[in-house]
């Protein structure tokens, strides 16, 4: 069994069609995709039907944008019911504060490269959650970067004079508005430093007892002292630990199926979430 529990479609951040991803996952070997758009389930339906068509298993889920005193956090929520409100209006905040936030960068970087707030829409798909992808994608489209990367690395990164904020519940919170929901929280790449802070062990504890159910461990921004932490702090606390690949199309170097999730990881989410994974 072959499991990639955290890839993003034009819902988001990445560059395929929910669709185009699932046949993707089935063409590479994956038995079982998971669809974790940033702050928004609005790939799902999509997706499922292209995993019905391709036999592929399809797990729904999102992975929310949180922060603490600064630090973004990214928390994954498995299997959740899409209506319930309080995570929805939590998901919804964050959308808009994004849209805000990405026109005021839009204007911040405009005073410098040759780019308009109608440049960032043509690179974002429809309804999508807008992030500094879109806004890399618009800076390389006008020639001032070659590619994401170096859009990242000049001019999107977080201490960048054009970097703008934007609101983000407390990963505390987002934990139990998911477990309320119905949902499964995995606190997606806690470890990975390479872009800024991450939490100490201390505050995933306080996640922990808010009901976290478990921690990505095997993903490319994590080395293998990372890991080690991590598995060891599963273990102590009982955790759940996956393996994914953050997949984002052509946006970053992550490859589909790069990192996978033991079926036993698996079948805890499925048993504590609300939604069934679709099965082909
Ligand atoms: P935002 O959500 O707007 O804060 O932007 C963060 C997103 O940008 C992350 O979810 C990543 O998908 C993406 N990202 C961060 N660094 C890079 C990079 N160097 N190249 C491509 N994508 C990146
Ligand atoms: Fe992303
Ligand atoms: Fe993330
Ligand atoms: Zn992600």
């Amino acid at each position: 069994m072959r499991i990639d529990l955290h890839t993003h479609s034009v819902a988001s951040d990445g560059t395929q069609a929910p669709a185009d991803l699932v046949a993707e996952a089935a063409a590479v070997g994956l038995d079982v995709v998971a669809l974790t758009d940033h702050d928004t389930t609005r790939g799902w339906d999509e997706a499922a039907a292209a995993a019905a068509r391709h036999g592929t298993a399809l797990v729904r889920g999102a992975e929310i944008s949180c922060a603490r005193w600064g630090v973004s956090v990214h928390l994954l929520s498995y299997l959740h019911d899409p209506q319930a409100p309080g995570l929805l209006a939590e998901t919804e905040r964050a959308r808009s504060s994004r849209e805000s936030r990405a026109r005021r960068m839009t204007d911040r970087l405009g005073e410098d490269f040759a780019i308009t707030w109608d440049d960032v829409l043509a690179q974002a798909g429809d309804g999508a959650t807008i992030g500094r992808p879109h806004l890399a994608d618009a800076l390389v489209a006008a020639g001032a970067f070659p590619d994401r990367d170096a859009a990242f690395a000049q001019a999107l990164h977080r201490s960048s004079r054009y970097h703008v904020s934007h609101y983000a519940p407390d990963p505390a919170d987002a934990v139990r508005l998911v477990r309320a929901a119905g949902g499964v929280p995995v606190l997606a790449h806690p470890f990975a430093d390479q872009r800024g802070s991450t939490l100490d062990e201390e505050t995933i504890e306080e996640l922990v007892e808010a009901g976290l159910a478990g921690v990505e461990v095997d993903h490319r921004d994590h080395d293998d002292r990372a890991r080690a932490r991590l598995r060891a702090f599963a273990s102590v606390h009982d955790l759940l630990v996956t393996g994914s690949s953050d997949y984002h199309g052509t946006g970053k170097r992550n490859r589909l199926g790069e990192n996978t999730t033991h079926p036993d990881a698996l079948e805890r989410i499925e048993a504590a979430g609300a939604l069934p994974v679709l099965l082909p």
